[in-house]
């Protein structure tokens, strides 16, 4: 389907609605604190300013091995990034190398075995990119004893397990998952080094970074509300500002942005389909078993309303477990929470039957509620806890569905809204830092909290409506900035705790 017709049958499909008939104010109003007796203005909260956003629809869903995007993909990018700078130094500072060492701090450090950071940073060194990250090879990587050899700009490296130095976990620097890369010499001295930080979605950075070459977007807006006064103002689609922004930030063409979600919905696609034919053992260093296949087969004999949620939530575990075990997945907005979206996307394709278009459609929406939580607030449990990986998740599933089913962007925001608002306070506690209980159960929960808000934004009068997105992810931040250490990724809170028999 091309873009202008679908969105015209997008307004179309929401003609008669109460909510095409709100103004896209309606939605963004708060209450006034004269409503709650004992309140004083005083107590009335002031929203941050919001820098323009310019984070891009490749940022945002990026593709590569599992089972985390903050411990795994970001490791894997940073050490390739790494490879590259080592690569472009003078032959005589190179020539004086000896060994690289990479030093995990915080979360990395506590968490990172489970989560396979060594063997992604392993795998960057050795040249591997991560969406052609070849996932044998981060399975054979387990082996602790073996030593690999690697050429760097003619300069020969051994790396392996001596490389890797599990770190502090209380640290002095700015983000929680903080890695640090060395390029040493023979004797000891330190000839290169890089302060990289891993700040949740597979995304990362380092200390001194010169800002990245881009375009300043047609449309800026830092926050929902922004987002909305442009769409009624300039009189555009949520598809046509996402879509013109990406074009402009990126200086990209619209095929090769069609060309990137395409393959997005490929490996989701794919990561259902693979899951829901396997069976067995995930790794990990307790006997847990996949169930996305069994429970996908129990839904043919469930009555309807059982059935669908059974199935709904085998798709979200297939991709889920498929990413435990080490396949390649989307950061969707992580590892973590991988699975959700995608169990949306093989509904609206499969059950649904939306077009191809129309899909592509749902990720701008999904992309906008992404940029949205992790430009002002954080998608990192390390930082946020769970309510960042599967509450954006579920928040990014129910826009896609809300908008790629034709709503207007009100019932888009209202869907994203309440998905998120229904998992505020969720803590991060993952059992023994693994990304097995209680993540890919969370996924399928996520995925059908996003249905459900769907549901229920497409029968919502605006008008009668309070909740915002940009309130209640003000609320996830400052849930989140609440929430005690333990419960953010160490794997040492909640059920990190109790599921530990001594
Ligand atoms: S508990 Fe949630 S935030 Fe934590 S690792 Fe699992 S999916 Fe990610």
């Amino acid at each position: 389907m091309e873009r202008r017709c679908f969105l015209k049958i997008a307004a179309i499909s929401s003609a008669g609605a109460g909510l095409l008939t709100q103004t896209h104010e309606v939605v963004a109003k708060g209450i006034s604190f004269q409503a709650f007796p004992g309140k004083t203005q005083g107590q009335c909260y002031a929203p941050p300013a919001n820098p323009v956003i310019l984070t891009s629809l490749t940022d945002l869903f990026k593709i590569g091995p599992g089972p985390s995007s903050s411990h795994t993909i970001a490791p894997l990018r940073i050490s390739s990034n790494f490879r590259e700078a080592i690569a472009a130094l003078p032959p005589e500072t190179l020539n004086k190398a000896q060994s690289i060492e990479a030093h995990l701090f915080g979360s990395l450090s506590a968490t990172g075995k489970g989560h396979r950071t060594d063997r992604a940073i392993l795998a960057g060194l050795l040249g591997q990119k991560p969406e052609t990250c070849d996932t044998e090879l981060m399975d054979a990587l387990a082996d602790t004893r073996k030593q690999y050899v690697t050429t760097i700009q003619g300069k020969t490296f051994t790396v392996g397990n001596d490389t890797i130095v599990w770190d502090k976990i209380d640290h002095p620097y700015p983000f929680a998952n903080t890695l640090v890369m060395r390029l040493v010499s023979v004797d000891g001295t330190t000839l290169f080094e890089r302060e990289y930080y891993s700040p949740g979605g597979g995304f990362f950075q380092w200390k001194g970074q010169p800002a990245p070459d881009r375009g300043q977007p047609v449309y800026p807006y830092g926050n929902m509300a922004d987002f909305r006064r442009l769409a009624r103002d300039r009189n555009r689609s949520l598809s046509e500002i996402i879509l013109d922004n990406e074009k402009a930030v990126m200086k990209t063409g619209e095929a090769e942005i069609f060309t990137h979600l395409d393959l997005v919905l490929k490996t989701m696609e794919d990561g259902v389909t693979q899951g829901l034919s396997e069976e067995g053992l995930l790794p990990g260093p307790f006997p847990f078993y996949r169930k996305a296949k069994r429970v996908y087969e129990s839904a043919r004999n469930a009555p309807a309303g059982d059935g669908f949620m059974t199935q709904l939530s085998s798709y979200a575990l297939a991709v889920s477990e498929g990413n435990a075990a080490g396949r390649l997945a989307v950061t969707a907005p992580t590892l973590g929470s991988a699975g959700t979206m995608p169990a949306l996307v093989y509904l609206m394709k499969n059950q649904l039957k939306l077009s191809q278009d129309a899909l592509r459609h749902g990720l701008l929406a999904a992309g906008l509620v992404g940029f949205l939580c992790k430009n002002n607030a954080s998608v990192a449990g390390a930082e946020v806890g769970c309510q960042g990986e599967i509450g954006v998740a579920s928040a990014m599933a129910a826009a896609m569905l809300t908008h790629a089913t034709g709503a207007p962007l009100e019932a888009t925001e209202i869907a994203a809204t309440m998905a998120l608002e229904h998992h505020l306070g969720m803590s991060c506690d993952p059992v023994g830092g693994f990304v097995l209980i209680p993540c890919i159960e969370r996924n399928a929960f996520g995925a059908i909290k996003a249905y459900n808000a769907h549901l229920l934004a497409k029968n919502e009068i605006a008008a009668q409506h309070w909740e915002d997105l940009d309130r209640v992810i003000l609320a996830m931040l400052e849930t989140g900035k609440a929430l005690p250490t333990p419960f953010k990724e160490m794997g040492t809170g909640g059920l990190g705790v109790t599921m530990v028999d001594c």
